[in-house]
């Protein structure tokens, strides 16, 4: 029978024994008489060496290239004093090969994955995304990943938070951006929209008693490249009901102490509570409304959060007419509460939102909500909305608060964005296992890409001549 694999990271605890190892070939090195191997599995990493008396796994050795797979069979030995490398992992140990077996051969990598890879071309990189996914950098973000998002599983379920699904396929919920449309087969000629946010079925589910939701969602914006925008990003969507801004703002700091004490303890927070400051004196003071605040922008480990409040509620948009700044499901600040029931000094309104910057960047936003369908109708009608247009598009979202939905507000946290930050990584794409590019292509998949005639038959749509 086979012997039973160990991880490499129990080596230690195996020295003199022999064991079997599978992993990858990460270096090949031909000392003639001798040849060393660097074995990787996910675990670690350690040297392993082929002496010619062990014939067999000596001939094998002699045919490993870089990033096949293996499993192989040796000794795990204690490495005399003046061969001890303090500097690497598993330094003190080697392992004797006494048989190698090949479980895949691997093609030429396109690249070299033992370095950080900042300095490989983005675009080769995300094509063979597989291979670049396996150097150390990009492992250690997508299992950091892993345990944030695990620490937000754990930590608002202990707070009695229940983390329900929202549809995909769903309908157009305002969010400021373009919609990712989805035609229906059964219904030629209607669409289905991919969520911006899961907002609408949120502020539904607390109109449905359940108090307390979170998500960590995918959600979907189709907005023009920029920068650091994908068309897909995950969101930790939250909402409660009965709750005051204050204790939104307290649960969510809580959150972000909580992830930053366990995952990255070696992190300082530049002030704790996270201070709060008033959009006007924001934009007054750091021309931004998500300041950078650190005090010392060298050092890589200081976080500077911020609570940026009372936003406001309008803008004028292109057309002179009004828009809101963040979504129109946002409350008013009390004190203009009548304000926006009458619809007047509609610039001055404030509305109870709440953005969190971290180090410059905003990660987290929310709001109270209008739990009363005539304060939401009133938003809807300051922003143009005809009453056709706010039955059709929002008589379901009226009809729900109307039914005795509760005060609530909620918040969604960019979980790229914080992981990106709290990593020190230059964007977003580096902490997610398969982005797109910057123009919102999958290189590796080749997509967007174009369907079969009879996919569109179906769908009862043809393609418009190019356009050029
Ligand atoms: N739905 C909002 C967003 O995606 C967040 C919120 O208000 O909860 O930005």
């Amino acid at each position: 029978m086979a012997m039973e694999r160990i991880y490499i990271k129990n080596l230690h605890g195996a020295v003199d024994t022999e064991v079997s190892v599978s992993g990858f070939v990460s270096v090949r090195r031909d000392h003639g008489k001798l040849i060393f191997l660097d074995i990787r599995d996910e675990t670690g990493f350690v040297q392993a060496v082929a002496l010619p008396k062990e014939v067999g796994a000596h001939e094998m050795a002699d045919k490993l290239r870089p990033e096949w797979s293996i499993r192989v069979s040796g000794t795990v030995k204690k490495r005399p004093e003046k061969m001890v490398n303090s500097e690497q992992e598993n330094g003190d140990i080697e392992l004797v090969l006494s048989s190698i077996e090949i479980l895949n051969e691997a093609t030429t990598p396109p690249f070299d994955i033992s370095t950080d890879g900042y300095d490989v071309g983005e675009e080769h990189r995300l094509r063979y995304r597989y291979i670049d996914l396996r150097r150390a950098r990009l492992q250690k973000n997508i299992r950091m990943r892993h345990k944030i998002l695990k620490k937000a599983r754990d930590f608002f379920d202990a707070r009695g938070f229940v983390e329900i699904e929202t549809p995909i396929l769903t309908k157009s919920t305002p969010e400021g951006a373009r919609d990712y449309l989805v035609p229906s087969r059964l219904y030629p000629g209607q669409f289905y929209a991919l969520p911006q946010a899961p907002q609408q079925y949120k502020q539904i589910l607390m109109a449905s008693g359940f108090e307390k939701y979170f998500q960590i969602a995918r959600v979907f914006r189709d907005e023009d490249t920029r920068g650091d925008r994908q068309p897909e990003f995950t969101q930790l969507d939250i909402e409660e009901a009965f709750i005051e801004r204050d204790a939104m703002l307290a649960l969510n700091e809580a959150f972000a102490i909580a992830v930053i004490e366990e995952c990255f303890p070696d992190k300082i927070i530049q002030e704790k509570p996270f201070p709060r400051i008033s959009y006007k004196n924001a934009m007054e003071q750091y021309g931004t409304d998500r300041p950078d605040l650190r005090k010392d922008k060298n050092n890589p480990n200081l976080l500077a959060f911020a609570w940026i409040v009372d936003f406001p509620f309008f803008e004028k948009d292109e057309r002179g007419g009004w828009t809101f700044t963040h979504n129109p499901f946002s409350a008013p600040k009390t004190e203009h509460r009548d304000e926006l029931l009458k619809k007047e000094n509609i610039g001055n309104i404030l509305a109870e939102q709440y953005d969190l910057a971290l180090n410059g960047f905003e990660i987290a936003g929310g709001s109270l909500r209008n739990h009363q369908p005539k304060a939401l109708e009133a938003v809807l009608e300051i922003i143009g909305f005809s009453p056709e247009r706010i039955k059709s598009d929002f008589g379901h979202m009226l009809s729900a608060l109307g039914s005795g939905a509760p005060p609530h507000g909620g918040i969604a946290w960019g979980v790229d964005r914080l992981i990106a930050a709290l990593m020190n990584e230059p964007n977003i794409r580096e902490v997610i296992a398969f982005p797109k590019t910057g123009e919102g292509r999958d290189l590796m998949m080749d997509t967007p890409s174009s369907v079969e005639a009879k996919q569109l038959d179906e769908l009862g749509l043809s393609i418009k001549k190019e356009k050029h």
